[in-house]
């Protein structure tokens, strides 16, 4: 059996990035948390418990060290933290910061500011109050009402590229000037496309990542619509010897929050089904 596992499969830059600065803090601090779960994959929340950091939604004076997860926090947020006297570990993604830092810059500058992305999800929260008051959150597909004749665009890091030329045609004529800062992460998008690629190249696709992990999902749904027997698992032990059956070729992608031990582990039980097939 053929075993292609993608090259982009798992953490991310910032992810990586994340997770190393939080178990070095659970390895050198006595009271650590996280400000909400750090990554969307449960075995990574877990582990980090076992070596005492837990996480929190709001911080009390109890709580010592507070890591800032990639998606940063709003301003606001963060000054309260300070002023708590707690100490803060930024683990925001740089690309984040970048976009937080351009929110501000257009804002100074006197731009109307619209963000592009997802109003719930706390990255684009903590960009916008970088954005003083002057700030329109749009969503992909949505037309942006009250637009002013000097506009400023920074888009939410996992957005893809399609949502900010949509949005772009809709603004043109709207407006007489325009600055855009292209703030989008290319790791989803090549994660994306390698996985679609693999995924039109193989009987079964395994995607690995948290349940609740929104860019998994994304990967699973993708290869689906390409056709081809899809299972999106956490672990090994999700898998089945009877998927398996008649399957020549098999591909394995995950997530950005999928640590690599658990592809390893993924990776090496599919070989003792392709040797015991083989037998
Ligand atoms: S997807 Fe990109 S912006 Fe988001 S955490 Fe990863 S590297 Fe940073």
């Amino acid at each position: 059996m053929r075993i292609i596992v993608a090259k982009r499969a798992g953490f991310c830059f910032g992810v990586k990035r994340a997770v190393n600065i939080a178990f070095d803090m659970a390895s050198r601090k006595e009271k650590v948390c996280t400000l909400g779960p750090i990554i969307h994959n449960p075995q990574v929340v877990e582990s980090l418990k076992q070596n005492g950091v837990n996480y929190i939604d709001e911080p009390t004076m109890e709580d010592g060290t507070i890591i800032i997860r990639t998606h940063g926090i709003p301003v606001d947020q963060y000054k309260r933290i300070e002023k708590m006297g707690l100490e803060i570990v930024d683990a925001t993604c740089p690309f984040v910061k970048k976009a937080q830092q351009y929110a501000k810059l257009l804002s100074t500058e006197g731009y109307q500011v619209i963000l592009l992305g997802d109003r719930d999800h706390p990255e684009v929260k903590s960009i916008m109050s970088f954005a003083g008051n002057d700030v329109v959150v749009v969503k992909d597909g949505e037309i942006p009402l009250n637009i002013r004749t000097k506009v400023g665009i920074v888009v939410q890091t996992t957005q893809p590229v399609d949502a900010l030329r949509r949005l772009l045609s809709e603004i043109i004529e709207k407006t007489k000037e325009l600055k855009i800062y292209n703030t989008i992460c290319n790791s989803t998008a090549l994660r994306l496309k390698e996985t679609f690629e693999i995924s039109g190249s193989v009987n079964l696709m395994l995607v690995v990542g948290g349940k609740n992990s929104a860019n998994t999902s994304q990967l699973a749904n993708l290869c689906r619509s390409n056709g081809v027997n899809t299972r999106h698992i956490e672990t090994a032990s999700e898998i089945q010897t009877d998927w398996f059956h008649n399957v020549e070729s098999v591909g394995v992608t995950a997530g950005a929050s999928t640590p690599d031990w658990i592809i390893e582990e993924i990776k090496a039980k599919i070989d003792v089904i392709a040797s015991s097939n083989a037998a």
